[in-house]
């Protein structure tokens, strides 16, 4: 039996993939896709001037970073556990990145 953890998303348990040992998140389609669209808000927020914002754009993001404001100032724990993992995914995401642009898919 292979070691199995539970999936950062739907907590359903699994085993990782022997390639890619810090996987925290199922192999379901749900789950990668959620994945996908954490890593990416995660970069956004951490590379915040690498989209450069049009004018029709900047009310919406304004809202955004309004609204993820006032969660953070809600869930002061969660961000911290949050912040936590998204450090592993961007690893791993960038990674397969890397990968990707070297042709491996
Ligand atoms: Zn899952």
């Amino acid at each position: 039996m292979r070691e199995q953890i539970a999936c950062l998303i739907c907590k359903e348990k699994f085993s990782p993939n022997k390639y890619r040992k810090n996987q925290k998140v199922c192999s379901r389609p749900e789950c990668q896709r959620e994945r996908q669209i954490r890593n990416q808000a995660a970069w956004r927020q951490r590379n915040p001037g690498y989209f450069k914002v049009s004018g029709h754009d900047s009310s919406w993001a304004k809202l955004y970073r309004q609204r993820s404001r006032m969660w953070r100032k809600k869930h002061p724990d969660k961000v911290k556990k949050y912040k936590k993992a998204h450090k592993e995914e961007q690893k791993e995401y960038m990674r397969e990145y890397m990968h990707r642009l070297r042709g491996g898919i």
